[in-house]
């Protein structure tokens, strides 16, 4: 299958089946290839574009003829219906945690109690020529995620379980199966059938990448949603979401790091053989897995370790060091917790002690109360950190803080410091308990108490918001957002400019009043540290923003549950407001409802076909009709008009039909952008190639399909250059860029 047919772009796939069941296992064959090609690292046996093409097919194909149902089709990565609830399932063999130490020489005493243990010794890696017996103890980076035990029979997946309390765990399988790195078959062309045990069971760690994980966060923030804690956390929201489009839509990885029941004892002798052989089934089983042969050595590699682990897409928090060998790992045996072959070296946490000096209640954009600690300033990895978040009231509950408590702050995934723990011993007599407000504290309304949505963070508990529209924290939050760089970006108007209009008597509560501050100029001018020369600034800027379309503005407003992604993803599908307006619920949602039953798609659309699905808006079952309802509110038309009545343009600048995308050279892809560019700023460039299908990321992974190389191109280049990843300079892009146009 790696053949010439990169060469040939018509590859025999595109030979219609008449009969729908053999068009479904056709598609589920080239499909379930074509990922696992990918996540081998082969040649790619077709395009991005053509694989969600493929599959959007083989969806509507199998909503169409429910009785063909196969859980571990590849359509499972696209996450299928809600769960209703969570199965507890015994593991085959209990899920035992690791010991841990912080101290190299407990992993010396540690090595010397194995080769105790075993009858062998501790020889230089080069002695070949010793006697006794040798163990070899694989050292691996320690990824900070969430453990699972996923089974296979006769090499289909049956189903992931967490770790739990050991014994016993939940079925999570409805999330992991959206894990394309999670194999569901473990069959291929490569592989004697007889090689797949009749029963296989692989643990490892979901975790979400760095990346993922700020741009999540990113997104709920904008959407009005509570930012996650940590990678960890996050991640383990969303395999314990009931819904798995949720998992689907958050790329998660799965690395795998050790076994449970395998029928056949002959399958591997030990753990670096497992991994390799694993690894031809299609899971990932990192990069960084070293064999050493004595303590110096793994010493050696836990250093090497902690050297590269801040380039990791992942966290880590310490190194696993194991005996390889399933036979000496039986000699050793185990305690009544954990495993005698194996301990983790942790990583100390870059974590400081200092004292909390108050807590201030914030109130956001959508009327969120978030608490934030002011502290002591401490220097922790780094920076000198005197804020931290405390994310919500059901945490401070937890730790029972008291202002004047000496606290415990760590960064989180190394990004936002936050509050993890309070030294009870060292709190103050007169302390007081840090109580959550009742009532708003910019506008004293009563505030609602939202339980909790999911159960996507079982510490969040409830979320608290000040209702009321009027609220002048919550306008002077809008106000910011909607004036701020990825908004409308009004030169001119940042925070403390919009706080000396509004302690004026210039009206300023609407995001409509902006365009009519020119109206105020003389009373501008006079206010203080203004003057004529930023008044004009500001009028300049103000005029300069009414141009900026319809995706900017509805980033702006912020809408609940449109941050900029969606926001741009609308306004490529609808030309401009009124277009917005005027559709239908079911165009809000085209990727939630091509997954429904024909039956439930008719009574939906009035239509029996597919839709046509080439754009996505990011709104799915669960938060199109959220919008939909304010589209059609009075509120959303009396914001809109008044816009347009002062001149802001609510058409769309990324509208694309979709016919356009399809044709454009970067439709579906993947693009890093790196180094100076002449021609082009980064931003700029970002929102050209995304107009144009593509998918423009940070960071350079697997998935990306294409660098952007300018001058003085430097880590990623060479990151893309191992990888493989085709690599385009400046001229490249031009050529093709300005071909396009002709
Ligand atoms: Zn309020």
């Amino acid at each position: 299958m790696n053949d010439d047919s990169t060469h040939d772009h018509k590859p025999p796939y595109h030979v219609r089946v008449s009969d729908a069941k053999d068009r479904i296992y056709e598609l589920r064959s080239l499909l379930s290839r074509a990922n696992s090609a990918y996540y081998l690292g082969e040649s790619q046996i077709m395009s991005d574009t053509e694989f969600d093409l493929l599959l959007k097919e083989l969806e509507a194909l199998e909503a169409d003829h429910p009785q063909l149902h196969d859980p571990n089709s590849p359509t499972a990565r696209v996450g299928g219906d809600p769960i209703p609830g969570f199965t507890t399932l015994p593991h085959a063999i209990p899920m035992l945690s690791i010991d841990n130490t912080y101290n190299e020489q407990e992993v010396r005493q540690w090595v010397e109690r194995m080769h105790k243990g075993l009858g062998s010794s501790d020889a230089p890696s080069d002695d070949l020529f010793n006697a006794t017996p040798s163990t070899t103890f694989t050292c691996e980076p320690k990824i900070d995620g969430v453990a699972l035990s996923i089974r296979y029979e006769d090499g289909s997946f049956i189903r992931a379980l967490t770790r739990g309390d050991g014994t016993q765990g939940d079925d999570v399988s409805h999330a992991i199966r959206t894990i394309r790195s999670v194999p569901l078959n473990l069959q291929s062309d490569d592989i004697p059938d007889e090689d797949i045990p009749a029963v296989l069971e692989v643990r490892g760690e979901v975790y979400i990448p760095l990346q993922e994980f700020i741009r999540i966060n990113t997104e709920r923030e904008e959407a009005g949603d509570d930012p996650f804690m940590n990678p960890r956390n996050a991640c383990a929201g969303t395999i314990k979401n009931l819904d798995p489009k949720v998992a689907a839509a958050r790329n998660l990885g799965f690395l795998a790091h050790g076994s449970g029941e395998i029928s056949d004892p002959k399958f591997a002798s030990g753990h670096a053989e497992f991994s390799s052989k694993i690894k031809r089934f299609g899971f990932d089983i990192g990069e960084h897995r070293t064999i050493e042969s004595n303590a110096d050595a793994i010493i050696g590699a836990i250093h090497r370790i902690d050297g590269i682990r801040h380039d990791l897409e992942y966290a880590t928090d310490g190194v696993v060091i194991r005996v390889d060998s399933f036979e000496q790992q039986a000699t050793l045996g185990f305690t009544s917790k954990s495993p005698r072959w194996c301990i983790a070296y942790k990583f100390p946490a870059e974590r400081k002690t200092t004292r909390l000096l108050s807590v201030e209640h914030q109130v956001g954009k959508t009327g969120k109360i978030t608490p934030r600690a002011t502290l002591e300033p401490v220097n922790l990895a780094g920076t000198t950190v005197s804020h931290a978040t405390l994310h919500n009231y059901g945490m401070i509950r937890t730790r029972d803080l008291h202002v004047g408590d000496t606290v415990e702050v760590e960064k989180a995934g190394e990004i936002i410091p936050q509050v993890i723990g309070v030294v009870l011993q060292d709190r103050p007599k007169d302390a007081e308990r840090v109580l959550p407000p009742e009532h708003c504290p910019a506008c004293d309304a009563p505030l609602e108490i939202e339980p909790l949505e999911s159960r996507d963070d079982p510490t969040l508990e409830t979320t608290r918001r000040c209702v009321n529209p009027e609220c002048p924290a919550q306008v002077r939050e809008k106000l910011v957002w909607f004036a701020g760089r990825k908004q409308m970006d009004i030169e001119g108007l940042g925070e403390s400019t919009i706080d000396l209009i509004r302690g004026s008597e210039i009206p300023l509560n609407h995001f409509a009043d902006i365009f009519n501050l020119h109206e105020h100029r003389e009373q501008l001018v006079e206010l203080d540290r203004m003057g004529e020369k930023k008044v004009e600034n500001l009028i300049a800027g103000i005029e300069a923003a009414k141009s900026q379309g319809l995706a900017r503005v509805l980033a702006g407003m912020g809408i609940r549950h449109i941050g900029t992604t969606t926001a741009k993803q609308l306004a490529r599908r609808f030309k401009d407001i009124d277009d917005l307006r005027q559709a239908e619920l079911w165009e809000l949602m085209p990727t939630a409802v091509n997954t429904m039953s024909q039956a439930k798609r008719e009574e939906l659309t009035g239509s029996k076909g597919k839709l046509e699905t080439t754009y996505e808006t990011g709104l799915g079952a669960d938060t199109a009709p959220v919008i939909f309802e304010y589209l059609h509110s009075d509120a959303a038309r009396d914001a809109f008009d008044r816009l347009s009545a002062c001149g802001v343009d609510l058409s769309s600048k990324d509208y694309q039909d979709a016919e356009s995308i399809i044709d454009s050279p970067f439709a579906g892809k993947t693009i890093v952008i790196t180094g100076t560019l002449e021609r082009f700023g980064r931003t700029e460039l970002s929102e050209q190639l995304e107009s144009l299908g593509a998918k423009v990321t940070g960071s350079v992974s697997k998935s990306t399909d294409l660098l952007i190389a300018g001058e003085k191109a430097g880590s990623k280049l060479s990151k893309a250059q191992t990888l493989g990843i085709e690599v385009w300079d400046e001229a490249k892009l031009v050529q093709t860029l300005d071909s396009m146009k002709g």
